[in-house]
């Protein structure tokens, strides 16, 4: 299952996030003006779009496990 998500190392926290806007799962969440924005994985489809849209390259790629692989077995 992959997952997009901004690393807080290298996000520049812009004024205006291009992520943010463009998002087509309006995955991206900024609670506060001032906090740096970061990726809901419940609602991110990982299409990587964002990749072109953040310039600073703070996009990274995470691969989940799925749910069902951590799943009891009783
Ligand atoms: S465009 Fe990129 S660097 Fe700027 S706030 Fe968004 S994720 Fe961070
Ligand atoms: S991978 Fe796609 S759905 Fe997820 S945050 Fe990036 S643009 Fe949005």
């Amino acid at each position: 299952m992959k997952r997009a998500m901004i690393d807080p190392k290298i996000c520049r926290n812009c004024d205006i996030c291009q992520v943010e806007i463009n998002c087509p799962q309006k995955a991206v969440i900024r609670e506060e003006a001032a906090d740096k924005p970061w990726i809901d994985f419940y609602h991110c489809r990982g299409c990587m779009k964002c990749k072109s849209f953040c310039k600073n390259n703070a996009i990274i790629e995470e691969i989940k496990p799925c749910d069902g692989k951590f799943a009891k077995s009783w």
